[in-house]
C-alpha cells in the first residue's frame, strides 16, 4: 500500500467506496465524479503506478484487472449495449490518480475520441 495514495486508501476502508465488485487480486467502485451513467473504475488491490509501471511479473494481474471490467460491464447491464474501456497513463491523459486504473463507461452513446 502506497499511504498517500487515494485508490489504496479506499482498497484498505480508511476512505470509503461504493463498491461494486471484489476478489483477491482486483477490486471495482463507482467514480465520485461519473462522467457517464455507469461509471466504475476497476483497480488492482497492488499498488501499481501506472501501466507503463506494470513489469512482465504483473502480467496475470492485468489480464485480472481486464476480466473484471468485463464482469462490471456484465453486472451492470452494459454488456448488450456496449461500453468503454480507458487506462489514461502519465500527463498528456489528463491521469489524476497514479494507481492502475480501467475506465468501465457506459450507459449512454459515446462519442468519438479525440
Ligand atoms: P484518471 O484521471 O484516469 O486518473 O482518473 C481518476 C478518477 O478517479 C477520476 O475520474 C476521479 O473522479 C476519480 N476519483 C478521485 N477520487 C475518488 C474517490 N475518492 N472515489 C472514487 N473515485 C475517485
Ligand atoms: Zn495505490
Amino acid at each position: 500500500m502506497a499511504e498517500s495514495c487515494i485508490f489504496c486508501r479506499i482498497l484498505s476502508g480508511e476512505i470509503p467506496g461504493q463498491f461494486v465488485y471484489q476478489d483477491e487480486h482486483v477490486a471495482a467502485f463507482r467514480d465520485i465524479h461519473p462522467v457517464a451513467p455507469v461509471h466504475v473504475l476497476v483497480v488492482p488491490r497492488e499498488h501499481v503506478e501506472s501501466l507503463a509501471k506494470a513489469t512482465p511479473g504483473q502480467r496475470d494481474l492485468l489480464g485480472r484487472l481486464l476480466e473484471a471490467a468485463a464482469q462490471v460491464a456484465r453486472q451492470e447491464q452494459l454488456a448488450d449495449k456496449g461500453y468503454r474501456t480507458v487506462i489514461n497513463t502519465g500527463v498528456d491523459s489528463g491521469s489524476e490518480v497514479a494507481h492502475l486504473h480501467v475506465h468501465v463507461l457506459g450507459g449512454r452513446q459515446m462519442q468519438a475520441m479525440g
